[in-house]
């Protein structure tokens, strides 16, 4: 708002009404600006902590087949654990529960695709796991998984992309290939190796066979964040410090990814 013109009267905008009148008039079109500490303002992240807590107990929901991309899948399976009976339900629940906070502080809104770690749960399935970023038209979508391996000495996280496969991932091929990339440095950067017993040792493998990367229309990918069998793995896993270095590295690979 520029000085009144004297004289004109029917330009003169009272002094109350003149910044409501210079917000409308900058519209819907400005963008917002984006506070230097909350670099993720308007991004939404899509995290799916891998398998509920109960899936054990409810064999016939968790077996029934479900559209994985071209192909039917058993809707989820009951997930690993640790020697001493650490889930991995709850460790993948801990790492997005920490992982969801950091987030939200950096202004993004963030999807779970399950709101509780409870025995008396199941599910979701991996098909409503592979679209829950869809419809929102999330920025990306992160599975959050631990392996189970048996191979003496197994261990080490790997970090699973969906392949150039028309027409299921061939749209989102590309930057779930990246957003790969970036997760995996930004746990080698936080001190985590990458896998010793699979992915061909460089951490990233490259999976078409998995319902919850196929059925994704948004850049997505599932970490396999350790091997829970492995009893060094399995003590940085269950410890609330090894978790938070999780959160702490998956945070700055979507900061990155999403700059
Ligand atoms: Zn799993």
């Amino acid at each position: 708002m520029g000085r009144e013109a004297p004289g004109d009267p029917g330009l003169r905008v009272s002094w109350f009404l003149a910044p409501l009148l210079a917000a409308l008039a900058a519209g819907p079109t400005a963008a917002p600006a984006v506070p230097a500490d909350q670099p993720l303002a308007g991004k939404v992240v899509v995290l799916d902590a891998g398998h509920q807590l109960g899936n054990h107990n409810f064999p016939a929901e968790i077996n029934r087949p479900v559209p994985a991309g071209g192909f039917t899948k058993p809707c989820n399976t009951t997930g690993t654990s640790t020697d001493g009976g650490y889930s991995e339900a709850t460790f993948a629940w801990k790492v997005t529960k920490r992982l969801q906070v950091k987030l939200v502080k950096a202004g993004a809104t963030v999807v779970l695709t399950r709101k509780s770690n409870s025995e008396d749960r199941w599910g979701p399935c991996v098909d409503v796991r592979g679209r829950a970023g869809n419809a929102r038209g999330a920025d990306l979508k992160i599975s959050i998984h631990g392996d189970g391996s048996y191979a003496a000495g197994a261990h080490g996280f790997h970090v699973i992309y969906p392949p150039d496969r028309a027409p299921w991932t061939d749209d989102i091929f590309a930057a779930s290939r990246r957003l790969a990339s970036v997760t995996k440095a930004a746990l080698v950067k936080g001190g985590f190796d990458v896998a010793t017993y699979i992915a061909g040792g460089d951490g990233l493998d490259e999976r078409g066979d998995l319902g919850t990367l196929n059925l994704s229309d948004v850049p997505t990918v599932m970490l396999e964040a350790g091997n829970m069998r492995d009893r060094g793995d399995a003590a940085v896993m269950t410890s609330p410090q090894g978790q938070e270095r999780y959160a702490r590295a998956l945070a700055r690979a979507i900061r990155e990814m999403l700059r």
